[in-house]
C-alpha cells in the first residue's frame, strides 16, 4: 500500500511532557470550525494552541485544503482533540468549516489514503465503529455536516487504498 508522507514543519514540542497512547481502537475525525472556512497549516495550529497553555497542536495529524498531510503531535502520543476519549485515539484535523463548505477533494482523497494507513498500522477495521466524526462522543458540530456525511464514502475509499493502492 502507497505510504502517507506526512510533512514535518519542524514540530517543537516538549516531547518529555507527553504521555504513550498504550491503546489506538478509534480514529476522530475534526475540522477546524472556524468562521471563515479557512485553511491553517499545523503549525499555526501548533502556536495557538501553546498560546493557551497547551502543550501544542492536540491533533495527530492535519490535512490542507490541497490535500498536504502535515504532523501534529506525535502518533505514539496521547493527543488532546476528544475529551474524556484521547487515551484510545489517533485524532485528524482537516482543514476548513464543513457546516457551511464541504472538504475539497485532494483532502478525501489524503483522508482516505491516511486512515488506510493507521488501519493497516493499528489493526483497526475500517468501518464507522471505527473511524468517527467528533459528534459521536459529544455534543458538538464538529466534524460539521458535510465531512459527517462523507464518512461513509471516505471509508469506502479506505478500504479501497488498501486492497488496491501502489505497492511500494
Ligand atoms: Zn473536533
Amino acid at each position: 500500500m502507497e505510504r502517507v508522507m506526512a510533512r514535518d514543519w519542524g514540530l517543537d514540542f516538549d516531547f518529555n511532557a507527553l504521555t504513550v497512547r498504550e491503546t489506538t481502537d478509534v480514529v476522530v475525525l475534526h475540522h477546524t470550525g472556524s468562521a471563515g472556512d479557512d485553511d491553517f497549516s499545523a503549525a499555526a495550529l501548533h502556536r495557538s494552541h501553546q498560546a493557551q497553555g497547551w502543550l501544542g497542536i492536540g491533533y495527530h495529524y492535519s490535512i490542507l485544503k490541497d490535500g498536504a498531510i502535515e504532523m501534529g503531535r506525535p502518533r505514539w502520543a496521547v493527543g488532546a482533540h476528544t475529551e474524556g476519549e484521547n487515551f484510545h485515539t489517533v485524532g485528524v484535523h482537516l482543514c476548513g468549516n464543513f457546516s457551511i463548505a464541504a472538504p475539497t477533494a485532494a483532502q478525501v482523497e489524503s483522508l482516505s489514503l491516511l486512515l488506510a494507513n493507521l488501519a493497516a498500522d493499528y489493526d483497526l477495521p475500517l468501518d464507522e465503529a471505527h473511524i468517527c466524526g467528533h459528534c459521536a462522543f459529544m455534543p458538538t458540530v464538529c466534524p460539521g455536516e458535510a465531512l459527517y456525511r462523507a464518512i461513509p464514502l471516505i471509508i469506502g475509499k479506505a478500504v479501497w487504498y488498501g486492497e488496491h493502492g501502489t505497492e511500494e
